[in-house]
């Protein structure tokens, strides 16, 4: 167990933003887990258990624990003439494991290439990208309750996964930290290519093989995303809304035909991107603060910002928004502090 005072999130956040926590609290194992969660030390102090942080904005320096997993590996629990199903150690990358199932040849999760994060977080997340989400190959997902510290295993519907949405996420549920994911790949792949200009990158003639669509993405990614590594953000800054029919119809005759995906009868989800972009946003700066250039739905940091200047920053983008289109964009990244 790693157990640090004092120590700096710089490495824990893909904002990149220079803040401490009182206490940093890693374990290796279920038992080492269990052993924290039942010391009276920690249930007397505020907590948080992250991955990289690639979703967090830390407003202060945290005055707590945060928590964090080293429990890794991916092994391959049984498998039928279809399907492999893995168990996956929460704090994996979960690149490692796109790229582990790419190399084996097992196809489901190639379209996620390149999210940043562990796999605990990706199942807490519901991450998605190109048609696909990681609730699409769930099987189960292992945890332990923070306040019963019973292990408990949540199957795909019991997680409740929607648009960036699972019980995880629900403030209204016992919080559970996530130790191992279990997920089921398919031996025979199936490819999913509408989405976004993945066609465009694959460049063959010939049917494209898992290593193509994973290049595919990652090429589309690295084209039209900044790396958190040169230029802080944390992905999409606010969440895609879905609006009713009625204001979706609005909206139109307003503004003439714009971008949306039919989410049911009623519902319309319109890309958040496209909303800022009118705005006049895209690439705007506020001294260290800015909307990336390469996507409107990106706050950067170019490296001095405080967390305190991104949430001024943002809330002026959700205000300009609402001011033009009546619509609320919520944040997909998760304040602290
Ligand atoms: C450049 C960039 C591109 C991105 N692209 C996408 C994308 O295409 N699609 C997408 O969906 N997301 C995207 N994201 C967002 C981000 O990668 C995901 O939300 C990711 O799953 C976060 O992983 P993390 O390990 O960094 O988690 P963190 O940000 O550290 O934590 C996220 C949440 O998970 C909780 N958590 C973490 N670990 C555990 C655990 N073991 N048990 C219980 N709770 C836990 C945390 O408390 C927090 O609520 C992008 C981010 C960046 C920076």
């Amino acid at each position: 167990m790693k157990l640090e005072q004092n120590y700096s999130l710089k490495q824990y956040n893909t904002f990149r933003l220079q803040v401490k926590t009182r206490w940093f609290m890693e374990y290796d194992s279920e038992e080492e887990l269990l052993k924290i969660l039942q010391d009276e030390y920690f249930q007397e102090n505020c907590s948080l258990h992250i991955g990289t942080g690639s979703n967090l904005l830390f407003l202060n320096d945290f005055n707590g624990i945060i928590l964090h997993s080293a429990i890794k590996g991916i092994s391959l629990e049984r498998e039928t003439d279809e399907f492999v199903f893995l168990r996956i150690g929460a704090s994996e990358l979960w690149d490692n494991v796109v790229a582990y199932a790419v190399k084996k040849g097992w196809g489901g999760i190639e379209n996620l290439s390149l999210i940043p994060g562990e796999t605990g977080a990706a199942a807490v997340q519901n991450i998605g990208a190109y048609g696909v989400e990681i609730k699409d190959v769930v099987e189960c997902i292992e945890t332990y309750n923070q306040l019963t510290f019973e292990k408990k295993l949540f199957s795909k519907e019991a997680c409740k996964y929607g648009y960036r949405k699972s019980i995880f996420k629900d403030e209204h549920s016992d919080p559970h930290i996530i130790t191992y994911v279990n997920i089921r790949l398919a031996k025979q792949p199936s490819f999913l290519l509408e989405y976004g200009d993945l066609k465009k990158y694959l460049v063959s003639e010939r049917e494209p093989t898992l290593a193509d669509v994973r290049e595919a993405v990652i090429a589309v990614r690295k084209s039209k995303l900044p790396d958190p590594a040169e230029l802080g953000n944390a992905g999409s800054f606010f969440m895609n809304p879905i609006v009713l029919y009625s204001k979706f119809e609005d909206l139109k005759n307003k503004f003439g035909e714009f971008p949306h995906y039919k989410v049911s009868e009623i519902e319309f989800k319109i890309p958040a991107a496209w909303l800022i972009e009118q705005c006049g946003l895209k690439g705007k700066w506020h001294g260290e603060v800015g909307i990336s250039e390469k996507q409107a739905l990106i706050i950067v940091n170019k490296g001095g910002a405080t967390g305190h200047e991104i949430a001024l920053f943002a809330e002026s983008v959700r205000n300009i928004v609402n001011d033009k289109f009546g619509i609320e964009l919520v944040p997909e990244v998760k304040y602290i502090g």
